[in-house]
């Protein structure tokens, strides 16, 4: 198995790359920069990429994704309650002071249950609208490991300011669809370090105010 993450763009978001050797394929979640570095790498690999799973429509997690698509032929998706937001890149642009990158239709929605990944490695999509209203992670439960987007962190969770944003529903969202998983279970957030379900249930601050 190869699993690798690149902190990409201005707000070095961790794009993943997983792949299955003995498959010769691969997935990447979140190509929101630096396109051409990931290529690279999975071609170096000798791989070929499946899927492009986006967490939420973000520029800093989207933003490649189409790049990438045409180098690759690879599908994009992403929850379609996100669609609002791909539409409004150009004034994301704006916010970050960046070229508006391309975007299109995904090619599929991310919807809640939905089996993607690797034949070897699945996923299964959890919903968590809070951060945005498609927002989703990425359970890939033979792995024992979620794909978090910017909903979890480690010590914190999403913002929830921005268009889309509900603070109350990114709690809900955490509470039923990532503590419901064991403690053991690893996060890999949108940003920053890696960590546990049983490391944020315990010390969270966000998540243990009641
Ligand atoms: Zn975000």
């Amino acid at each position: 198995m190869i699993l690798e993450t690149f902190s990409v763009g201005p707000l070095q978001c961790n794009c993943t790359l997983l792949g299955d050797e003995e498959a010769g394929e691969a997935i990447v979640i979140d190509p929101g920069d630096e396109v051409g570095r990931i290529y690279r790498r999975i071609t170096d690999l000798g791989l070929k990429l499946k899927q492009i799973l986006i967490t939420h429509a973000h520029i800093d997690h989207v933003g490649g994704a189409v790049k990438l698509k045409r180098l690759t032929g690879a599908p994009i998706l992403l929850n379609e309650n996100d669609l609002p937001l791909l539409k409004m890149m150009d004034q994301q642009a704006a916010w970050l002071g960046v070229a508006t990158p391309e975007v299109t239709a995904p090619d599929a929605s991310l919807v809640d249950g939905l089996q993607v990944g690797l034949e070897r490695y699945p996923a299964r999509v959890l919903y968590t609208p809070g951060h945005t209203q498609g927002s989703v992670c990425l359970h890939f439960e033979p792995l024992n490991m979620i794909i978090a987007g910017d909903t979890l962190f480690a010590g914190s969770i999403g913002r929830t300011d921005l268009p889309g944003g509900n603070s109350r529903q990114i709690i809900e969202s955490i509470e039923s669809q990532l503590m419901a998983l064991p403690d053991e279970t690893r996060v890999l957030p949108g940003h920053g370090p890696p960590t546990t379900i049983g490391a944020e249930r315990n010390t969270n601050p966000f998540l243990n105010l009641r």
